[in-house]
């Protein structure tokens, strides 16, 4: 009997009892291809010896300092990593435990800015349908994910969604790629008119849509499209990279491939690799200086920010990532992930679209290939999915999204930065089998 109290207390789990390199071993010895990297977390794979290294030096000198008394070298060193490295106007840094804390101080900063300018009466946030940015009561209210809000909807401010830049679902007939970008990043407009734009405090989205739809980037001129609305009427934008960020996409923030530069970035998950729970929020030199020119100092904080040893833990992943040139082999692994998914699961009638950036591939699943049917949800195809992987010794990261109020189903992979040509293999091998196993029990296609 298990006295934790997680998601489902009934799901009988593996024990997890070591790990090395892309691979997860639990009590039993059985060794799992951690293709998903948890939930896109483990970008360096596990028991990286130069993290531990630094780790185990910081927690030799200072394990833990408040930061309301000190600052400590590898926060210092890590923020000034970031900012050389960040956007050129994202200039400071702040700390935080994890994606849900960067995104809650992100709408917090974004709304103190506003009081700050004597704008007061922005107190509203705008965001797409299908999103997903974390789970506490701020963040959870920002998203779009019909099925994590509905819950608690009493509980959240209410948000203007427009729609996601989601080609394979949101692109009309006969629509040219740029026309459907220009289309639904103008639905911002709309939304901001509707709302009335002196109410408005910001704008958030993922540049590279994680957990809620598989690896979903934007078309091209989208992104250029959201930062000219935004900047007409003096709206921020908040890039939500805690997902796609820190490398996962072949460039260390995501929407430096879009050429625009957010007011608000929020990372997480890869900054530490998992190796310490950290998040950070990057902040423009503008809004810094607003808020030290106006009340002093961001009314927000939390205990364990800017922790020593998340910090040296992530200092040391993110120049492992650096010194091993790893955004080059997620650029190149990354394209031959694509291209054997493709060649693999390409012509499954039930593979409705594989799409991706880098080391983040998704694959959506579809009842109908023509019609892009979603499965049906009763199915739970993307549970079955998942404890099948598991018991081939695959972990992937299947989800049930929201299509207009449906669910669907996709598979997120998101393989450690140091796969190699035979993890490459392997992960296609085993998924290709689990995929035919479980669709295979489906009534037929149309292809
Ligand atoms: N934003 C995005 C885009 C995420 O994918 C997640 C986590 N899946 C979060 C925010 C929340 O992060 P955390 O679970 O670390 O609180």
């Amino acid at each position: 009997m298990t006295h934790v109290f997680h998601r489902n207390p009934r799901a009988e789990l593996p024990v997890a009892a070591r790990g090395e390199g892309p691979y997860i071993y639990d009590t039993s010895g059985k060794q799992y291809l951690d293709a998903s990297g948890g939930a896109a977390v483990s970008c360096l794979g596990h028991s990286n010896s130069s993290v531990a290294k630094a780790m185990k030096q910081q927690i030799d000198g200072i394990s833990f300092s408040h930061s309301g008394f000190f600052t400590n070298q590898p926060m210092e060193d890590l923020a000034d990593f970031l900012v050389k490295r960040a956007p050129a106007n994202l200039d400071r840094v702040y700390f935080v435990s994890g994606g849900s804390e960067a995104v809650e101080a992100a709408l917090k900063l974004a709304r103190q800015y506003f009081l700050e300018k004597g704008e007061t009466s922005r107190t509203r946030f705008i965001s797409r349908r299908q999103s997903y940015h974390g789970n506490t009561i701020g963040a959870l209210a920002a998203g779009g994910n019909q099925w994590r809000r509905e819950p608690y909807a009493p509980l959240l401010m209410s948000v203007p969604l427009i729609s996601p830049c989601y080609e394979y679902r949101e692109k009309k007939n006969g629509e040219t790629e740029w026309d459907f970008g220009q289309r639904v990043a103008g639905e911002l407009e709309t939304a901001l008119l509707d709302t009335g734009p002196e109410n408005v405090c910001a704008f958030i989205c993922e540049p590279v849509v994680g957990a809620t739809m598989g690896a979903v980037p934007a078309v091209k001129g989208y992104f250029k499209r959201i930062r000219e609305i935004c900047d007409q009427y003096g709206v921020l934008f908040i890039a939500d990279e805690v997902m796609c960020g820190m490398g996962r996409t072949g460039s260390l923030y995501a929407v430096e491939q879009e050429d625009v530069a957010p007011d608000i970035l929020v990372t997480a998950k890869g900054l530490g690799a998992g190796y310490q729970p950290i998040g950070a929020m990057l902040v423009s030199e503008g809004i810094f200086t607003t808020i030290v020119n106006g009340s002093g100092f961001f009314q927000h904080g939390h205990t364990y920010m800017g922790h020593p040893v998340a910090c040296a833990a992530a200092l040391a992943v993110q120049h492992y990532i650096e010194d091993n040139d790893l955004l080059s082999s997620v650029r190149h692994r990354g394209a031959q992930l694509a291209e054997a998914l493709t060649s693999r699961l390409g012509n499954n009638p039930f593979v409705g679209d594989i799409r991706g950036r880098g080391l983040f591939q998704g694959i959506e699943l579809v009842a109908d290939r023509m019609t892009k049917e979603p499965l049906d949800p009763s199915l739970k195809i993307h549970a079955k999915i998942k404890s099948a992987a598991m018991a081939a010794g695959l972990m992937c990261y299947p989800m049930g999204g929201t299509i207009d109020g449906q669910r669907g189903d996709h598979i997120l992979l998101a393989p450690p930065f140091i796969i190699n040509d035979g993890h490459i293999e392997e992960i296609v091998d085993k998924l290709g089998t689990v995929i035919d196993e479980i669709v295979g029990s489906l009534p037929s296609s149309r292809a």
